[in-house]
């Protein structure tokens, strides 16, 4: 399958096997990436390296550094620009597609087959009005947020290096070219569904959605039931527990487009996304998004929406209606269940009772009054349940309010068999994050990288990589955000 034979081309000793390029010529474009001028390493992650077999200390080598920018070719990759539709802010966009990012294709590694693509590449077929390629800026927190979402536990795609470049593009300034390679098992979104689906090309659609539950999601075709709404309700189920992750550390994703929305529940496309700072439901981190449509409190329903988008697309290939809305409803109760599960265990609660939901919906409430930082406070409850509360009493301005829901919580902490301060706060502390990737610490990394200094954006990755340790050196990273934090917009430009 024209995979590259270039005697130039680097092999790496990988197996490629470009599984989503057999799909047919109907799902892509094949495309080379468009070489990078001066490029130079930004970041990169070994510990994704070392995951997908690959030589550490080759990752340093100029050879990685021109393969990772797209200038040199990797032997048995079949680079593909892939075609999608979706909906952008609850309108129908027609197509899109990868307007700048390039499938290298699939290697096998030891954590199994994962996909490769380069982000920011180069014009594709699918680049419509734009110039193919991605800032040093929005590069550095893709690449960062990826690898930390990763370390929390979160499901996302990853990042293995990012390369910049002197050569300039034009967004609201002249800033410079960056290449993300981002890594995962799958990069399909329900918007490569909703294309199909939306063409009449049924025939297609129906070869995608068997190619996602052959490989993905084989229980799908167990028992009578449509394998195609199996699919939609096993998609929903992953969706739901990633935008509970989401919800859990105040994570806002600020464009979730359907064509922003990986057909395996993982988090995808970062752009405008902000770890909150102040608690505040309602909060928009992305200063596109005047209606806020993609809100915090938000989320879970957009998700919903969304899955609800790739249920009509996927509805040719059912026998009625009926069955997408069955497959769709677990949704309205496996959300809110996972939700509480993970703010429950936040808050120290090894299992889930009746109640839980209002002690975490009353602690918001006293959050959001007091416009509380959202990973302060629940890295001091770890102290308070150790016994420590006055650094978590002094975040409130009604600190007896603050009191009154902690007596409530204390009693519902001891009524927990063998209840231990000690464990329960070591507990805790493996889930409330220490540090998150919070906008101006990915501000100071970006202005830094932006003047040749990448020293930075490495110590960030490193701290990101342990979220929950307390490391020494790292107190500046954990600490509140100064001011002019509030003062960075984060729009769709990137
Ligand atoms: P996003 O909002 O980043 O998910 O992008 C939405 C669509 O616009 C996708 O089809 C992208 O590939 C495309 N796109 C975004 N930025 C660019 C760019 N600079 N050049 C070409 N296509 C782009
Ligand atoms: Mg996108």
């Amino acid at each position: 399958m024209n995979a590259v034979v270039d005697a130039a081309a680097l092999d790496l000793g990988w197996t490629w096997q470009n599984r989503f390029a057999a799909l047919g010529e109907a799902f892509f474009t094949r495309t080379s990436p468009t070489p990078l001028p001066e490029p130079q390493w930004v970041g990169t992650q070994p510990a994704l390296a070392r995951e997908l077999g690959l030589d550490v200390a080759w990752l340093a080598h100029p050879e990685a550094l021109q393969a990772f920018s797209g200038n040199r070719a990797l032997a048995g990759s079949a680079p593909v620009a892939t075609v999608y539709s979706g909906h952008q802010f609850g309108v129908w966009a027609g197509q899109l597609g990868d307007g700048r990012a390039i499938l290298l294709g699939e290697v096998d590694t030891p954590a199994g087959p994962m996909e490769l693509q380069l982000k920011g590449a180069g014009l594709t077929r699918y680049s419509r009005m734009g110039d193919g390629r991605a800032v040093l800026r929005s590069s550095i927190r893709e690449f960062l947020c990826s690898e930390a979402m990763h370390a929390l536990g979160i499901p996302t795609t990853r990042a293995l290096c990012v390369t910049g470049s002197p050569q300039p593009v034009i967004r609201e300034t002249v800033e410079t070219a960056a290449v993300v390679t981002r890594v995962a098992p799958s990069f399909i979104r329900f918007g490569h569904f909703e294309h199909f689906s939306a063409n009449g090309q049924i025939g297609e659609l129906r070869r995608l959605a068997d190619f996602v539950i052959d490989r993905y999601y084989p229980a799908c075709r167990d028992g009578d039931g449509n394998p195609y709404a199996n699919l939609l309700e096993a998609v929903a189920a992953r969706t739901a527990e990633m935008v509970a992750h989401w919800q859990a550390v105040g994570f806002c994703h600020g464009v979730m487009n359907t064509d922003n929305m990986s057909i395996l529940g993982l988090t995808i496309d970062y752009g405008p996304f902000q770890f909150m700072d102040a608690f505040n439901p309602a909060h928009i981190c992305n200063h596109s998004d005047s209606g806020g449509r993609y809100a915090y409190h938000r989320q879970p329903n957009i998700a919903y929406w969304n899955l609800f988008c790739l249920g009509q697309a996927l509805l040719p290939l059912m026998d009625e209606q009926q069955q997408a809305l069955d497959a769709l409803e677990p949704y309205k109760t496996l959300f809110p269940a996972a939700l509480t599960r993970r703010m429950g265990a936040k808050l120290g609660l090894v299992d889930v009772r009746e109640g839980d939901a209002e002690l975490i919906e009353a602690l918001m409430q006293l959050m959001h009054k007091d416009a509380v930082d959202f990973s302060i406070l629940f890295r001091r409850l770890c102290d308070a349940a150790g016994g420590h509360t006055e650094p978590v009493r002094d975040l409130f301005l009604q600190r007896e309010a603050f009191d009154a829901w902690a007596a409530r919580w204390r009693e519902r902490l001891q009524s927990q068999p063998g209840f231990d301060d000690s464990v329960t706060a070591a507990a805790m502390r493996r889930v409330n994050p220490r540090i998150v990737l919070r906008n101006h610490l990915g501000q100071v990394a970006i202005e830094r990288a932006q003047q040749g200094d990448f020293s930075e954006v490495d110590r960030l990755l490193k701290a990101l990589m342990a979220p929950f340790d307390e490391r020494e050196g790292e107190d500046d990273l954990a600490a509140f955000p100064p001011d002019w934090a509030q003062q960075i917009e984060i729009s769709c430009s990137s």
